[in-house]
């Protein structure tokens, strides 16, 4: 099977050129100016750029969280991210307490099995670290799985203590494995949670009140400061305010491997808007939480001087109403109280999309500066470049035939994934892909789902990744 993308402008991290593209098979073959083949299926993109397919580092499908799951599944999430322009995505394995981490890889591998659509790869979050689990964290490197999570919060659930992340991290560091922190201090949050819901404060609102910004910097210094005793290589997740990225600054400078990633959502949503009118706050709980209008500059500026290295979403949905048919419960269980909403917000169609607008057509960041942190970082620091994250000869063809013309309105009812609410209602974005093709299988062609349940392959990604 071959394909030939013809009169296109190809767009990576580092140049802008323009070349037809020969895909054989599922790579990538050649790139040159009036290339031609009798064999091949040619699509037109006269006017249209040709970006790398997008890559979100940060998901959670079929996430169990606070007694129901998130609401998509591996292939309704990858539905929803071949539209959105992405066909690669690294998902976060849970270990549950008391399992094995293979028990645990095992039990994520069955939730995509037979549903993947597109390309996935996993993370381990580490929950309980046992005698037996930190000998068995080399073996995840031969699974795989470079990348650890730990959770600096959510007290009695994810959370873990310093000894664990200390120890894991030395691990990490002797075996080329990347540490991932979401850090908050959870033990003060879990305090100022008691106090609040004792003095009757039960809205949306004071999911923020009691988790406040300075409680997300101490932690993203103290798991810093500990990546510089180890030598471990540390990447900080979901990294929402000022306070948090000073601390990353810091440590960039002290020489530490350490690196950030924000969510589109903290440079367009604020704490203000978890006050809106009745449980309209509930849609928009994730930890950490929103913050202030102040913060969004400094996440832009972060991402566009390589502070921060890459943009992902942090998708984690759950329904705003799941007590309808068919559906998980969702957000309606914290109708009583802030605690109870689970934390999570969609994202994972939009991003690329929304990126574009605000940032390349908004002036914030050259298109290559897109490509850089949308999939071209996301594919080196995780370990899957260069067969992914760029347009090259003998990288896999994971291409967006990206219109910049294609002008659209987000809205939930357009949404492909499990989802009943947008955080982008309403928002008029300019440029698109009109085709998505993942190893040079077209999932998405102009506005059709060509895509194929099953057909998503699991990265086995390498370790010793790049430090940028
Ligand atoms: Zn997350």
């Amino acid at each position: 099977m071959k394909t030939l993308i013809k009169n296109g402008t190809i767009v990576t991290a580092s140049d802008t050129f323009q070349a037809d593209i020969l895909i054989d098979g599922e790579q990538i073959a050649l790139l040159g100016r009036d290339l031609s083949d009798g064999d091949a299926t040619v699509i037109d993109a006269t006017g249209k750029l040709l970006l790398p397919g997008g890559i979100d580092v940060h998901t959670h499908l079929d996430m169990p969280f606070g007694g129901t799951f998130s609401s998509d599944d591996f292939f309704t999430g990858h539905q929803a991210a071949a539209f959105g322009g992405t066909t690669s995505h690294i998902d976060f394995v849970i270990q549950n307490k008391g399992h094995s981490l293979r028990q645990a890889v095992d039990e994520w591998h069955a939730k995509a099995q037979g549903k993947a659509a597109i390309d996935y790869g996993f993370h381990v979050a580490i929950t309980d670290l046992t005698e037996d689990v930190l000998a068995e964290i080399p073996s995840l490197v031969q699974a795989g799985i470079p990348s650890l999570k730990l959770f600096m919060a959510y007290k009695g659930v994810l959370q873990v203590d310093d000894t664990t992340l200390f120890r894991t991290m030395q691990v990490a560091a002797q075996h080329g494995m990347l540490v991932m922190v979401h850090a908050e201090n959870g033990d003060a949050i879990a305090e100022l949670i008691k106090q609040h819901l004792a003095q009757g404060h039960t809205a949306p609102k004071y999911h923020a009140i009691t988790r406040p910004a300075i409680a997300e910097a101490e932690a993203t210094g103290r798991a810093i400061a500990m990546a510089g005793m180890t030598g471990a290589t540390l990447y900080v997740v979901h990294m929402s305010c000022e306070e948090s990225i000073e601390q990353l600054v810091l440590g960039r400078a002290k020489g530490f491997n350490v690196m950030g990633e924000s969510c589109v959502q903290y440079m367009f949503l604020f704490e203000q808007d978890l006050d809106k009118p009745g449980r309209e706050g509930a849609k928009l709980v994730c930890s950490p939480p929103l913050r202030q209008p102040k913060d969004a500059p400094v996440i832009w500026q972060a991402l566009r001087d390589g502070t921060l290295q890459v943009v992902s979403t942090d998708h984690c949905p759950f329904w705003f109403d799941g007590s309808q048919p068919g559906r998980k419960p969702g957000k309606e269980l914290g109708a009583d109280s802030f605690d109870k909403i689970p934390n999570g917000v969609p994202g994972i169609e939009d991003r690329m999309g929304v990126m574009w607008h605000h940032g390349v057509n908004g002036g914030r960041m050259s298109a290559n500066r897109f490509v850089e942190i949308t999939s071209t970082n996301p594919a080196k620091i995780f370990g899957l470049y260069p067969r992914k994250g760029t347009i090259a000869i003998g990288a896999d063809a994971d291409i967006l035939v990206w219109n910049p013309d294609k002008e659209y309105t987000i809205s939930a009812a357009n949404l492909h994934g499990a989802i009943d609410y947008s955080l982008y209602e309403g928002m008029v974005i300019r440029g698109g892909a009109d085709q998505v093709l993942l190893r040079g299988h077209l999932l998405v062609d102009g506005g059709a789902w060509t895509g194929q349940r099953g057909a998503g392959q699991f990265l086995h990604r390498n370790a010793h990744a790049a430090i940028l």
